[in-house]
């Protein structure tokens, strides 16, 4: 079938109803949750892999090599309703469970993680208006990325804090019935292209006023005079995908853009990860599995000291290896999307999942260098880019080592309740 006719076939309605809430996250037994995939997620996941195959594989090393931000894919996933997967139904979107969009994020990366940051990257800036917008600001900002092929951003990192969000000093003052916001923000991926953001800033000077209480997060549109997105930064990987600085110089935002109230901000900016941290997981398992699939079509094709090196056993074994990292990173990037899908507080195991499918994905990566050789230190090779991608994976979303902080802090609260 010729791709046009199914795009018609899959446009959007028909996607809507594939992956609305109605249909469960996972099958859910008496015991707990089973692997089988529904019918409709399935569906989604064909869809999405034929998509990444036709649209996103052929052209992600052009990305790569130039940096474009890749407009024309975004807007063919738009048109297929493979982005926005978490606005919810009544605003108009398809609300995926977790589950099923870790699915779709997973076939993404697969082909492109720059691609996939580029898509998921607009989920981060929306989280924080699903979790905690009222209705109005919801149709506004949400059903303005249904009616078109706009994106949305997250806006947190500074250039003095980033593990430490209590550190940031963008300020916010209450003028009338407007809030005044200067500041510098960083790393702000899709920062040049987003139509509006999720700010965070301080809107208690006082430095003993707790984080909980001390900072307000808003929602902020890219053309409000003063608001100044800064270069493209040159980054090792996910070339494709746009990371910028950006300046807040007297930007004057509506009390109607307050998410919540004035002292809402950090909670709402730090829960956004627990629906967030998931997908982000799901890209590390796709890029993995890509490692893993072309290292081992390689292996079998490349012959030393007269066989294919993969009959010596140092290579099979690393392809075990390999294996085994995907595996077990999938399953607990689902275990942790499903947790937060139940309506339970999945922190734990989504820094769980976040920190092991990144931190395997780049050992994966690495390994499939070395089953390439010589050629997998070589840019015409598909694996060194998927090395150099592999890398932000431990350090955007909160790094390695903020997740092994959360996983343990989680652990020593349980145990100290329990005693
Ligand atoms: C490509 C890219 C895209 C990004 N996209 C976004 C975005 O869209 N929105 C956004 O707001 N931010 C974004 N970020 C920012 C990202 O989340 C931060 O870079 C990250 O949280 C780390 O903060 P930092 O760079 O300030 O490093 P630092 O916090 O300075 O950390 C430096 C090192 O110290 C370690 N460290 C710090 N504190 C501790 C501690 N308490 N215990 C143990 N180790 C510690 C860290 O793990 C790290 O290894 C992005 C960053 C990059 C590079």
């Amino acid at each position: 079938m010729a791709l046009s006719q199914f795009m018609k076939l899959a446009a959007r309605p028909a996607c809507r109803a594939l992956s609305s809430k109605a249909a469960p996250a996972l099958d859910v037994s008496s015991t707990g949750p089973c692997f089988a995939l529904t019918d409709e997620q399935r569906e989604i996941v064909d869809l999405t892999k034929k998509f990444v195959r036709e649209e996103i594989i052929p052209v992600a090393a052009h990305h790569d090599k130039t940096g474009e931000y890749p407009w024309a894919i975004i807007k063919k996933a738009w048109e297929l309703g493979l982005t926005n997967s978490h606005i919810p139904a009544d605003i108009g979107g398809t609300e995926m469970s977790i589950v099923t969009s870790c699915l779709v994020a997973e076939q993404f990366a697969y082909g492109c993680t720059g691609i996939m940051t580029a898509i998921e990257a607009s989920g981060l800036g929306q989280t924080p208006v699903i979790i905690a917008g009222n209705k109005e600001q919801q149709k506004k900002y949400l059903g303005r990325l249904l009616e078109e092929p706009l994106v949305a951003a997250y806006c947190v990192t500074e250039p003095g804090a980033g593990s430490d969000v209590n550190g940031v000093r963008t300020r916010a003052e209450k003028k009338g019935d407007e809030y005044i916001l200067n500041g510098q923000k960083m790393w702000i991926t899709n920062g040049g292209v987003a139509n509006w953001y999720f700010v965070l800033a301080r809107t208690n000077p006082d430095p003993k006023c707790p984080a909980s209480k001390a900072f307000t997060g808003f929602i902020v549109e890219r053309d409000t005079p003063g608001l100044t997105p800064g270069r493209k930064e040159q980054n090792m990987g996910q070339r494709a995908s746009d990371t910028r600085g950006i300046t807040f110089e007297d930007v004057r935002v509506p009390k109607e853009n307050v998410l919540v109230g004035e002292g809402a901000g950090f909670k709402i900016a730090m829960g956004t990860f627990d629906k967030t941290r998931p997908p982000v997981a799901a890209g590390a398992v796709g890029l993995a599995q890509r490692c893993l699939d072309e290292a081992l079509k390689y292996s079998l094709e490349r012959k030393a000291f007269g066989v294919p090196i993969a009959a010596h056993q140092a290579v099979s074994f690393m392809l075990a290896d390999m294996a085994i990292g995907v595996e077990t990173a999938r399953l607990i990037t689902m275990k942790s999307a499903w947790e937060v899908d139940q309506g339970r507080r999945n922190s734990y195991y989504a820094s769980i999942a976040k920190c092991y499918a990144s931190d395997i994905a780049n050992k994966i990566a690495t390994d499939a260098v070395q089953v390439f050789g010589g050629n997998g230190f070589n840019s015409e090779y598909p694996v060194e880019k998927l090395m150099r991608d592999a890398k932000i994976y431990q350090i955007y979303e909160g790094t390695s080592q903020i997740q092994r902080l959360i996983i343990s802090r989680n652990m020593i609260d349980a145990a100290k309740q329990q005693a």
